[in-house]
């Protein structure tokens, strides 16, 4: 039974004979939605789509936490928007300038995204609500049970509560009429709790009307489950943050149980999302706000539903920039085909189930192909059908300029290295150091193909027959030997690569003009071919590979263990002014946060640091630098050749883990 499936069996258990059944899903505008947020959305829509496979009727809720304060400047976003700060993300201006608000700004972006995938979301506007007065029952309510609510809180907290906490606590702020900020306390409330009195940080003081008010706010642990009572929610997934014991669903579950009697819905944690071989041009700010819309650029939508969908939700997996990414094409088009054929299992079945986007259709082209013939052909669609048609595999044009265009964006940002691009003029430099039977091997090739158009069977005949031609006395082994090296050869020759597409597909595909040029050595070398035939300026020379240090003295297995090394993430990244090479790291270290002070100025732009995850010495002594605290050393490679490089770790592993 899929995940999904199994979840809505348990929902329709708990209320056979509900009406409509509402799954739901929320995120915070406080930026780009984050492809790891997705998962919310993604995992609520199976489980959605689940009970409607059980014949019932279900919906799936979509709230936009837009009147939470705006509590941090994320990177994409002037630091001067700092001043903003505390206001609701609904209030704060677009830093773009192009939508009415910033919250508006992040949801467009995402809603545009969202609709890519076919997903049918009843959206909630959380200003809006909170505004329109609709909680406002639930706030006073709240505010009556206010001592029984510190109390739950309180008894997920480890230290004591100070002395007068209890009587001062409020599960509602309201945002300051003068500032719009929720620097707000409230000092005192009636006896009923429809008015209370507050003062702001700005030095505005007043009173507030909750029957009629619409800026007050109830503390997200309080919001959750009284917008779960008021859309009689059944299903909500939440980060596996929110689903540890001490995390904010169970604090929200007693909190639904005992102040508003309702019973919390059904949850499941999910995962986060691993991003694997971001390199490149990928890996600068996009890569640490991967939104779905940078992923729509190099995976199609059911491609993404289908890893979300095939993984249960406290399972990881990545997205792939580097090659991996053909490999989970060539997967992805191997089960949607054995589901179009009907030979799908019961698990594959319920897996592609969710896959399909409304009104798109998937060609399955494969991928891997587009890649190595496309960039031969510089995408162009027409010569590229062309080339299917030859090599027998006739798809046209609108089957594949979808992927065509993800597959060429993927080798020009992701992986250029995978690009092959014919040269423009012969390659001296590799053919003269060709052996003589080598260098006849190419010239029996470019003769036999000026002289005859073979069918793609007799041109793959001839290739491997060359080798044997030449070297008529060698046994199989030898010859196959000599065939590789052969192939080798016309890749360079042709794509200065060692490796290329299948080659006999290849010199099919590829117009003859454009490249039996290449492989012409009859001529003498022209004053251009000369000039980029002279060996390179012998850098690597000058510098040899320097000879690595020498071990130091053998250590026991325990001074290893007195060691703690720590995964931490950089959260911020300046300039010590007064240090010539010093950089302040401020770290997510899992246990609180931590400074660090290191010596990199010269080798990163703080912006390069922040967001990623490094490893740190977590138990040296803490040291100052230059005026500033250090308390531990990040991990770095330094050589004379690469300069100084951070070690970084993949982003899946969480803050604070150790290493040994
Ligand atoms: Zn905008
Ligand atoms: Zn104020």
């Amino acid at each position: 039974m899929h995940w999904s499936e199994a979840i809505a069996n348990e929902i329709i258990a708990k209320k056979p004979d509900k009406e409509e059944y509402v799954c739901a899903a929320g995120i915070s505008p406080s930026g780009s939605v984050h492809i790891g947020n997705f998962r919310d959305v993604a995992t609520s829509y199976f489980v959605c789509r689940a009970l409607q496979k059980a014949g019932k009727k279900a919906k799936l809720l979509f709230s936009w936490d837009e009147f939470d304060r705006f509590r941090k400047v994320p990177k994409n976003v002037p630091e001067e928007w700092s001043r903003h700060i505390g206001k609701p993300y609904v209030d704060v201006p677009d830093p773009f300038g192009c939508c009415e608000s910033y919250a508006k700004h992040f949801e467009q972006e995402f809603e545009r995204s969202l609709s890519r995938f076919g997903v049918m979301v009843d959206f909630r506007y959380q200003a809006a609500e909170y505004r329109s007065g609709r909680y406002n029952q639930s706030i006073i309510h709240s505010l009556r049970h206010r001592r029984e609510i510190f109390d739950i809180l309180d008894s997920f907290r480890t230290q004591d509560a100070a002395e007068g906490e209890r009587e001062a606590y409020s599960p509602a702020i309201v945002y300051c009429p003068a500032c719009d900020k929720d620097t707000t306390t409230f000092t005192s409330f009636s006896e009923d709790y429809t008015t209370g009195h507050f003062t702001c940080k700005c030095g505005y003081e007043g009173d507030y009307d909750f029957v009629n008010g619409g800026s007050a706010k109830l503390a997200w642990k309080i919001d959750w489950p009284m917008r779960w009572q008021a859309e009689d929610v059944d299903f909500e997934p939440g980060g596996k943050d929110h689903a540890s014991p001490t995390g904010s669903y169970q604090t929200s579950r007693i909190i639904s149980d005992k102040i508003f009697g309702y019973e919390a819905p059904y949850f499941t944690g999910y995962e986060f999302i691993g991003i694997k071989g971001m390199t490149g041009k990928m890996s600068g700010s996009s890569g640490l706000n991967l939104t779905p819309d940078t992923l729509l650029k190099i995976y199609q939508p059911e491609v993404i539903l289908w890893l979300y969908s095939k993984t249960e939700p406290l399972k990881a997996f990545d997205f792939c920039f580097d090659e991996e990414i053909l490999r989970q094409y060539f997967e992805f088009d191997k089960a949607l085909n054995d589901y179009r054929a009907g030979k799908g299992d019961e698990r594959l079945n319920a897996i592609m189930y969710n896959v399909d986007v409304p009104g798109h259709e998937v060609k399955t082209v494969p991928m891997s192909q587009l890649v190595q013939l496309g960039s031969t052909v510089d995408f162009n669609l027409d010569a590229l059908e062309t080339v299917f048609e030859k090599i027998g595999t006739p798809y046209k044009r609108e089957d594949f300029a979808e992927r065509l265009a993800l597959a060429k964006f993927w080798l020009e940002q992701c992986s250029p290295e995978n690009a092959y691009k014919l040269r423009s003029i012969r390659d001296f430099s590799v053919y003269n150091a060709l052996s003589d039977e080598e260098k006849q091997e190419i010239k029996l090739l470019f003769e036999h193909l000026s002289a005859v158009d073979d069918s793609l069977d007799d041109l793959n005949t001839f290739l491997y027959s060359v080798s044997r031609t030449v070297f008529p006395g060698g046994n199989d082994k030898e010859i196959k030997v000599k065939q590789g090296r052969f192939f080798k050869n016309v890749y360079q020759l042709l794509l200065n690569k060692e490796k290329g597409p299948r080659l006999y597909l290849f010199l099919h595909a590829i117009d003859k003009a454009r490249y039996l040029p290449l492989l012409d050595f009859s001529t003498p070398a022209t004053a251009m071919e000369l000039a980029a035939a002279q060996p390179e300026a012998p850098e690597t020379e000058a510098a040899p590979e320097a000879a690595a240090a020498p071990l130091k003295p053998e250590i026991a297995i325990d001074d290893f263990a007195k060691l703690d090394f720590r995964v931490c993430k950089v959260l911020e990244c300046v300039d010590v002014p007064k240090a010539r090479n010093l950089l302040k790291l401020t770290l997510d270290d899992g246990l609180g946060g931590r400074q660090i002070v290191s010596s990199i100025k010269g080798e990163y732009q703080p912006e390069e640091l922040v967001g990623r995850k490094i490893i740190v010495v977590a138990n040296l002594k803490p040291a100052k630098f230059a005026g500033e605290k250090s308390e531990g050393m990040l991990l770095a490679a330094t050589s004379e050749q690469s300069g100084c490089k951070v070690i970084f770790v993949d982003d899946a592993v969480p803050c604070g883990t150790a290493i040994g």
